[in-house]
């Protein structure tokens, strides 16, 4: 990795700063490309000014130019919360379209990897339990949902055709539900809500009869999985994800006890095309990259409710 150069797209964002800061720690130089539409460039303030470190604004939809040697690309740049992605429904049909296309340009006129974050959102409501990536997905086309879902599998199509067609050096992440401290408290996805919701002592509002289930994998781990993606020469696609599956009331319960908070569980209207189950079979992960988390949801939760506690406490102060 010493020596290497790295652009990380969508790297302002929740999982692509955790990518610029372990790059750096590993000695490449660093150049993040983010047009701020979810992220900010608060969650890399603390890299910049770093000599190995450039922040670029830019939309990868429009033309994307990195001057100079590149030897990998991470391709994060796109809304991932659904409250973001309903809300920016084209941009994120964009981005996963558009943007891959310029992604996938640069990748291949530099003689780059390129590693696309692509989700468990492409096996969309699931007829197999766990998934593997031999899984085609059951997606509707035309439910809201589907502007993130369709652009990822667009997204991994054309990632697979610039590998057969044009000999581009590429690989497919399938990324489960992850979460840790920098996520934003107002996100909407159920994790940063739930704790949001639990240390402020507002009811917990989980959706539908909360039975449905999640397997949620804390950010080192996933950080650790994608960067052991990068360093190989597999393509997958491959599953990174914590097969430690709950339900979304266990969720909820859970986040509640371990804030120390009283807040009340209400049941409210469930999203349509929600999942009904969500657990990644990590085999592929353990045989071809050695992965396997290692965070347990107890304490990666715990370490994320310390964060929101003082970011939410910061946001009171600021405020005030
Ligand atoms: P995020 O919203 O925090 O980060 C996405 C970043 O992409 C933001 O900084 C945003 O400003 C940037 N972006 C969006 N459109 C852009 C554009 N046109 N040009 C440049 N930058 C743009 O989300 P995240 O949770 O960090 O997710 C990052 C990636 O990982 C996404 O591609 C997402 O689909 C994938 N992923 C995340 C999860 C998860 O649980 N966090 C799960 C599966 C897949």
């Amino acid at each position: 990795m010493k020596g290497s150069r790295v652009v990380v797209t969508g790297g302002a964002g929740f999982l692509g700063s955790y990518l610029c800061e372990r790059l750096l720690g590993r000695g490449a130089a660093v150049v993040c490309l983010d047009n701020f539409l979810t992220g900010s460039p608060r969650n890399v303030e603390h890299l910049i000014g770093r000599p190995a470190f450039r922040l670029v604004e830019c939309d990868l939809t429009g033309f994307v130019h990195v001057p100079g040697q590149v030897d990998l690309v991470l391709h994060f740049a796109s809304a991932a919360s659904p409250a973001d992605y309903l809300r920016h429904p084209i941009e994120t049909l964009k981005v996963g379209s558009m943007g891959t296309l310029h992604a996938l340009g640069l990748a291949a006129e530099k003689g780059a990897r390129l590693v696309l974050a692509s989700t468990s959102e492409v096996y969309g409501d699931p007829l197999e339990h766990p998934q593997k990536e031999t899984y085609w997905g059951n997606v509707n086309p035309v439910g809201p949902r589907s502007v993130y879902d369709e652009a990822k599998r667009f997204a991994e199509s054309l990632t697979t055709a610039y590998r057969n067609s044009r000999g581009t050096d590429t690989a497919i992440v399938r990324i489960f539900n992850t979460y840790g401290p920098r996520m934003r408290p107002y996100d909407g996805r159920a994790i940063p809500t739930f704790i949001r919701q639990a240390l402020l002592g507002e009811p917990i509002t989980v959706t539908g009869d909360g039975t449905q289930t999640r397997s949620i994998c804390y950010v080192d781990d996933t950080i650790d999985g994608v960067l052991a993606l990068a360093d190989s020469d597999f393509a997958g696609p491959v599953n990174i994800g914590n097969p430690a599956e709950m339900s979304m009331a266990a969720l909820a319960e859970t986040i509640r006890d371990l804030a120390g908070s009283s807040s009340p569980v209400r049941f409210v209207e469930r999203p349509v095309d929600d999942p009904a189950v969500r657990r990644p079979d990590t085999t592929l992960a353990e045989e071809r990259l050695g992965w396997r988390p290692r965070v347990d949801p107890v304490t990666g939760l715990r370490r994320t409710i310390d964060w929101f506690e003082k970011e939410l406490n910061l946001s009171c102060s600021a405020a005030s």
